[in-house]
């Protein structure tokens, strides 16, 4: 057994408590199916009503709106934690893809009118979300993008294409960031949600990664779809803006997936080596393996602290983007790193499929690029470095 336990009160009783309905539902709907899900390249719709309908999903979402009514961040740490056990990356990057990323947008930018008719249905997984900012021809650099749409009366025209969309297939609301006025400057950017059946809505193709099989990353293709007023999400002019404000929780919520995934990467690691022998010895006894071992469960708790104190601080709204660009930037790293160098130690093995730490090894390489790559974090990190010293200041 790892000694990988040190929560020093982060956790209290309750997220205990919770922590064992999830642990529940993770071996009785997830387990027996989330190879499949590998297999068939898709999460069913099934299994997201599944989660809606064991307070998986929703649980930020206020209860008047089919929600859990709990902001809280450490819940969603602990479905990923218990997701990670059984190495169901995918199935967790769109459950977390759709609570931690794109809700947010909808909690605080929707109208009345828009959150009756979208906060029920995502809370019960009757609504997979999607957000759609990257395309083919710009990622990181977002001012880069060509989507666009024009006035057409009290509505708009949207045009354009995007790519890499997490939940892409499945979605039935996608928020597209689009450019709305070419001479406004970051001031040109909208938010416009469009839905399942809207006319011009197409998909691509369902990409072919290297990891995470399982998700439905995908293609989106809008050809002259109309987006009605009730569908613009706050205010026009104001996408960019949008986008800087929620992205400190999206990086965290991969900083936290990316823990939770090599925490338990390093406890697979740990029950393997004790167990197989080599030389007349427990592998986990030759000393270069304890050495490893201890370097291993160093990083993972470690990273634990920063990522603990930075949940806490989202929790009262004082993480701040450089701080979630920290956590986002080590901990993705440290999965990549951890994850590299647990496979070492299942040997032959641990090039397998059977054995999880495979496919851990694959799902873990996207991580230091999604949400903004690791160059992106240190780019954020470093101007906020070099803001403390205002040039005209150090002459
Ligand atoms: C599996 C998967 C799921 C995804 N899900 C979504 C999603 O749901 N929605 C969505 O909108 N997007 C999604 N993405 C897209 C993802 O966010 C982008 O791939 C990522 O932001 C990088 O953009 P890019 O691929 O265009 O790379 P580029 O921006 O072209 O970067 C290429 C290289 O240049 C480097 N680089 C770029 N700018 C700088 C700089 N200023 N300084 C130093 N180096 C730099 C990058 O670090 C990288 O190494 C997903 C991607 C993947 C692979």
């Amino acid at each position: 057994m790892s000694s990988l336990n040190l929560r020093g009160g982060f956790y209290t009783e309750d997220h205990e408590a919770y922590r064992a309905s999830v642990r529940e539902f993770v071996r009785r709907e997830v387990e027996p199916h989330h190879l499949d899900w590998e297999e068939e390249r898709l999460v069913p719709r099934s299994a997201w009503e599944a989660a809606g309908a064991n307070g998986i999903l929703g649980l930020a979402v206020p209860e008047e709106y089919g929600g859990g009514g709990e902001p809280d961040f450490r819940y969603p740490m602990v479905v990923a934690e218990e997701l990670a056990t059984i190495g169901a990356s995918s199935y967790c990057l769109g459950l977390r893809l759709q609570d931690d990323i794109v809700l947010p947008y909808l909690l605080e930018l929707c109208t009345e009118e828009q959150k009756r008719r979208w906060l029920p249905g995502a809370a019960s997984g009757e609504i997979v979300l999607a957000i759609a900012m990257t395309e083919p021809g710009a990622g990181s650099d977002l001012q880069g993008i060509r989507a666009n749409a024009v006035r057409d009366g009290d509505g708009w025209i949207l045009n354009g294409q995007k790519t890499f969309i997490t939940n892409g297939i499945n979605a039935d609301l996608v928020i597209v960031f689009a450019r709305t006025d070419p001479d406004a400057g970051s001031r040109g950017y909208s938010l416009l949600v469009v839905e399942r059946d809207d006319p011009g809505f197409s998909r691509g193709r369902k990409l072919d990664k290297i990891g995470l099989a399982g998700q439905d990353t995908a293609e989106l293709v809008f050809e002259d779809v109309r987006v009605g007023p009730d569908n613009v999400l706050g205010e026009i002019g104001q996408g960019l803006i949008y986008l800087m404000q929620r992205l400190p929780k999206e990086r965290l919520s991969l900083a936290a997936q990316a823990l939770a995934a090599a925490e338990a990467a390093v406890r697979w690691t740990q029950d393997y080596v004790f167990d197989r022998t080599a030389f007349g010895q427990r592998v986990g006894d030759l000393q270069a393996t304890r050495f490893e071992l201890a370097e291993l469960e160093t990083e993972v708790e470690i990273t634990r602290a920063y990522i603990q104190n930075a949940a806490l601080a989202l929790n009262d709204g004082t993480l701040t983007t450089a701080e979630a660009s920290k956590a986002k930037l080590w901990a993705t790293e440290m999965q990549v790193r951890v994850t590299t160098r647990c496979l070492q130690l299942f040997g032959g093995y641990g090039y397998m499929n059977e054995y999880p730490i495979g496919r851990a090894f694959r799902d873990s390489r996207v991580q230091t690029i999604y949400g903004g790559t690791s160059q992106v974090m240190k780019e954020i990190i470093g101007r906020d470095i070099a803001g403390r010293y205002p040039k005209d200041a150090t002459r």
